[in-house]
């Protein structure tokens, strides 16, 4: 058997020219246009990296977005400041802020003082919580991109044995809460599991977010299984790489998504998503994509 591969940055494109058309709707019916606060404190290049690439990708969409850029020595109490008035701001329909912060900064205080309702980042207790019952405003947007892979690919998820390998609060942990919801039976693995392989040969559907190179190779998966790699890693000769032996695992999964090109493309995706019914619940528009409540 060889995989099939996930198209990432197709599943992508399409969905973003989807919400492309929503937004100029929005704009045209409503006058109103979907908008995001982005919040960097401090300077650290990667988080630059990504604060641009989520603008651009905000800029393409239609979606109005607007750096605040904070100083590394900038006051909690400062931030928190910024945090209410974007709160009470009618143009700002999500607030993102980006981490790492600085350690002077207790990041539960600004997580927990974004409105709920413009947490598109889905990092709010509420919104975590909500992962446990079901009624989440928004998913956190990298498994959030991950289930709509799932779905776009049309892989069933009741009833299967779902392995995520990963138990970080922004992939792993709400990953395993998104697909139990959906009927999974769920296992989570860690760094401190003994025998990772044990578990990943039960896997119908194997998500891989652990940061390491090469973790999962073809003896640790049964055939057909669907492999979904979150991994980013960039080796010593500068080439990326997932968590996951592609060439070797391809050969005896059903579906893998690669890396680059699998799950990346779609995690700035459903930030844009997450903005866009942001904008529309405010409309009192129930969006037909919204996460179940
Ligand atoms: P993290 O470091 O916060 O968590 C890693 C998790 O993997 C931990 O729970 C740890 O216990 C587990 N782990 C580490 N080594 C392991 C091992 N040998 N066996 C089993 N489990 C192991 O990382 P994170 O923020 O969750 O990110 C995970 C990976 O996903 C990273 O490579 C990151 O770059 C990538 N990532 C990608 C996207 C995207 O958009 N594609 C978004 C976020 C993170």
């Amino acid at each position: 058997m060889t995989a099939r591969i996930i198209d990432g940055k197709a599943v992508a494109r399409h969905l973003r020219a989807e919400y492309a058309s929503r937004v100029e709707r929005l704009k045209s019916q409503h006058g109103v246009q979907p908008g995001i606060a982005v919040i960097l404190v401090g300077d650290n290049p990667a988080s630059q990296v990504y604060v641009r690439n989520k603008i651009r990708a905000c800029q393409e969409t239609g979606i109005h977005s607007e750096l605040h850029q904070m100083s590394a020595d900038t006051p909690e109490t400062e931030l928190l400041a910024r945090i209410d008035s974007l709160n009470a701001d009618p143009k700002v329909h999500g607030i993102l802020v980006q981490l790492p912060l600085p350690p002077h900064i207790v990041v539960p205080h600004v997580l927990e003082r974004i409105a709920v309702e413009k947490d598109v980042d889905g990092f709010h207790l509420y919104n975590v919580g909500g992962l446990v019952t079901g009624n989440t405003v928004f998913p956190p947007c990298t498994p959030y991109g991950v289930q709509k892979l799932l779905e776009y690919e049309k892989v069933e998820i009741a009833g299967r044995n779902v392995v995520v390998v990963g138990a970080s609060n922004i992939v792993g942990k709400p990953m395993a809460l998104m697909l139990m919801q959906q009927d999974a039976t769920v296992c989570i693995c860690h760094k401190l599991t003994r025998d990772l392989g044990q578990f990943t040969m039960l896997a119908d559907i194997l998500v891989v977010a652990a940061g390491v190179p090469e973790l999962i190779v073809p003896q640790m998966v049964k055939t057909g299984v669907v492999v979904i790699d979150v991994g980013i890693n960039r080796l010593p000769d500068g080439r990326l790489v997932g968590d996951v032996d592609f060439e070797g695992v391809r050969k005896k999964a059903s579906l893998i998504s690669p890396v680059p090109g699998g799950v990346g493309p779609m995690t700035i995706t459903m930030l844009l998503h997450n903005t866009l019914i942001s904008a529309e619940r405010s409309l009192g528009i129930t969006p037909k994509d919204a996460p179940t409540a």
